[in-house]
């Protein structure tokens, strides 16, 4: 850019959760710099080096300008009308010889809101099944269960301005310093102003730890012990807030043994059965300090020390976690654990103590938790429940007999049913499952069997674009209008900036244009040029109340986002404390208004193993997760050169002790087999994380050397989130 002159606009970062505020530098129609907003009480202007480096994500050489469709093995250019002709007739082919729910829709958390809430009016409402389903199932499905288990209600009752009050961090499995950095920086900030600590509890060590006060290692899996063992102390040291649990708690319990997903035989119901706190306090026995010491390698002396923050009246204390807690196999008990420590010491809903869920991706909480695209929900409510269908179906101006009341397949099921051939037509939009489902090479084979069609809208080759039928450009970020809800419940606005490349249009429109095909104008009524702001405006009408009300979309416009519930022109900060949250109405000081009684659960949730364990065969943990420089897949980062080339490939970390024992030196060639493949990745030690001995960590961000080939499909059967944190391995020097 010339400089000087550019025009800057204001959008919510495309990258992570967090949601920075940032402004984008517009010259002769391109976007060509990014600052991070001052005015943005999210990230204060700062930005990480993926936000700062954000708008080179839209020029890369190879992105898709014109539709393709494959013909004869080869894809060809053709027109968009085109191809929107052939998807609509493709899905009326499939519906007439297979049936409503033989066609899919397969989004994600980087989704606007309008392309979600489209993406479901269509599938749910109009055609009549609830195959919608997004890729937050693969992160952030645990924290929705778990906030739905303890409390009735889904997403964080506290805000980021917590940060600016508590003295203490605890952080869960959560490398926050490369997952959410400049929320991390906030962190940083605060110990330097007011000495607030940071406690990283991981099973490595990362960046965070290196910057945190305290890192405590445990062993994978054991965060069930440990949290149970702080609950314990917290009882034994008389450190429960009686008055508050009295008030506003009840303590039950639930099934256990309830299997890992593997086999498609797992259906249950996980109905709470109360106890007394008497009953609770027994059950606990098994978890002191000490027994917990030998199952998770966090000494007794570590976990009083944890415990004793939590405990300490003089002390706010902030929990904070994202992937570690949720990739896992008892996610929703995980969640309800750390939940539990917070209430029974009253330490929630009020400025500085929260239990915080972080969000991976920008709109996970938006437009996959409030929009509903998941196979269950609905904008507002449950497929499954009457009054919840019946009230989409008022707004959606469809026969609520068209809303099916049964929930259909969850992501790794969806993907099962694709392979088994229950689900003929899937639209895949924004992600990149291809790189992204667990034992990957099983569903890969599975979507290139016969008789399947694929749609996928993106804006560049990736291995998804890989096995479809017909691939749509996809305008990206600010080449096109949308919102945001990041992890704050913070929805933010963005308007469009620049022109998309070619006939690339935006996912929202690509869905309209299909459905008008399909015979649904009446309800797909929207103008072209006006269609976000229609759209969002009927979105509201689903959470018009007290306790979910949404921001107009002028004053989304107005500000750096707006929090909801939105209530007489002001956001609520902390929900359920009648101070601050206008929809407490139970005349209390705390009111958990999502449960009937407006009481919140204490859960009594064991410790359970992984769903598969090293052994002989397979000696060591394989984990897998981000860096700092790549988003998720890294389709759009490694477009970026200086991203690619500050972090080009992935790469295996190794304990240095079990280095050393089996002569692998740095760059070494590694072999990692599983039960399911194999995969050779260079070795990296002592280079940025750490694992503990007997465990080793793989980055996500490669499609040239794809981890999940050989990580397990195995989920959390409440949240039916799978675990990408453990499966058993074996590593060898090539
Ligand atoms: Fe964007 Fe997240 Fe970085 Fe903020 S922390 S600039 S939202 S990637």
């Amino acid at each position: 850019p010339k400089g000087g002159n550019l025009d800057w606009k204001k959008a919510p970062c495309r990258f992570c959760g967090v949601g920075c505020g940032v402004l984008v530098g517009v010259e002769n129609g391109k976007a060509v710099a990014v600052k991070g907003d001052p005015k943005s009480p999210v990230n204060k202007g700062l930005c990480c080096v993926k936000g700062y480096h954000s708008v080179m994500a839209m020029y890369g050489k190879d992105r898709l300008r014109k539709p393709l469709v494959k013909k004869n093995g080869r894809y060809v250019e053709t027109s968009m009308k085109e191809a929107l002709d052939l998807i609509a007739s493709k899905m009326k082919e499939t519906i007439k010889d297979h049936g409503k729910d033989s066609v899919s829709i397969y989004g994600s958390g980087q989704w606007t809101i309008p392309d979600g809430y489209v993406a479901s009016k269509l599938f749910k409402g109009c055609i009549g099944t609830n195959n919608v389903e997004a890729n937050a199932r693969l992160c952030m499905a645990s924290a929705v269960t778990g906030f739905l288990t303890s409390f009735g209600l889904d997403e964080p009752m506290g805000c980021y301005e917590d940060i600016d009050h508590a003295d203490v961090f605890i952080l869960w499995g959560n490398n926050m310093a490369e997952m959410h950095p400049v929320l991390f920086s906030r962190l940083l900030d605060q110990r330097l102003k007011r000495g607030a600590k940071i406690i990283d509890f991981a099973t490595r060590t990362t960046r965070t730890s290196t910057a945190a006060d305290k890192s405590i290692l445990f062993l994978p899996q054991t965060d069930l012990a440990v949290a149970n063992a702080i609950c314990y102390e917290i009882i034994k040291n008389n450190w429960v807030n009686t008055s508050f649990v009295e008030k506003h708690c009840n303590f039950s319990k639930g099934l256990t043994n309830m299997g890992y997903g593997l086999e498609d035989n797992y259906k249950f119901k996980d109905k709470p059965e109360k106890i007394s706190f008497e009953e609770y306090k027994k059950f606990l026995e098994d978890y002191t300090p000490e027994k917990v010491e030998k199952i998770s390698g966090v000494s007794a002396k570590d976990i009083k020390y944890m415990a004793s923050f939590y405990g300490d009246p003089n002390k706010k204390v902030m929990s904070l976690w994202c992937m570690g807690m949720n990739q896992h196999t008892r996610g929703t008990w995980i969640n309800n654990l750390v939940y539990n420590i917070h209430l029974l010491t009253g330490k929630i809903s009020t400025p500085g103590n929260s239990p915080f869920s972080l969000t991976g991706q920008p709109s996970a909480c938006g437009t996959v938790r409030e929009v509903g695209t998941l196979t269950h929900k609905l904008p507002h409510g449950v497929v499954m429940n009457k009054k919840h269908r019946e009230f989409a179906a008022k707004i959606w101006d469809v026969p609520v007999e068209n809303i099916p009341s049964k929930p259909t397949y969850h992501t790794v099921e969806m993907f099962r049913a694709l392979d088994r051939g229950d689900i003929r037509f899937m639209w895949i939009q924004v992600t990149n499952p291809m790189v992204t489902m667990p034992k990957l090479k099983r569903y890969r084979d599975g979507a290139k069997k016969e008789g399947r069609f694929i749609v996928v809208s993106d804006i560049y080759p990736t291995p998804t674009t890989d096995i479809a039928d017909v691939i749509l450009p996809s305008a990206m970020w600010v080449e096109r209008e949308g919102m945001y809800g990041n992890s704050e419940r913070r929805t933010q606005y963005f308007e469009q900036m620049v022109e998309p490349p070619g006939e690339a249009m935006s996912d929202t429109w690509q869905i309209v244009e299909v459905a008008k095909r399909l015979g649904y104008e009446k309800q797909f009524y929207y103008n072209e040029e006006t269609h976000v702001e229609e759209i969002y405006t009927e979105y509201r009408k689903h959470h018009d109340n007290k306790k979910h009300n949404m921001a107009p979309l002028q004053v989304l416009k107005e500000n750096s986002g707006m929090q909801w519930p939105y209530v007489d022109g002001k956001p609520t900060k902390w929900r359920f404390n009648s101070k601050y949250d206008p929809a407490c109405s139970n005349g209390e000081e705390f009111h958990f208004y999502g449960k009937p009684d407006g009481k919140a659960i204490i859960w009594q949730r064991p410790y359970e193993p992984a769903a598969e364990v090293p052994d002989a065969e397979y000696p060591y943990w394989l984990n897998t997760g981000r860096v700092v420089e790549h988003w998720h897949t890294g389709s759009m980062t490694r477009r970026i050169p200086v991203l690619h080339k500050s972090m080009p490939h992935a790469y295996v970390e190794l304990n240095p002790g079990d280095a050393k024992r089996l002569q692998i030196k740095n760059g070494d060639k590694v072999k990692l087999t599983t039960r399911r493949g194999e995969i050779v990745l260079p070795a990296s030690i002592n280079q940025r994380g750490v694992p503990a001995p007997m465990q080793v960590f793989v980055p996500f961000f490669d499609e040239n050397m794809l981890i999940n080939d050989i990580t397990l499909d195995s989920f959390c059967p409440i949240s039916k989130e799978p675990d990408y944190k453990k499966c058993a391995v074996n590593i060898q020097k090539v």
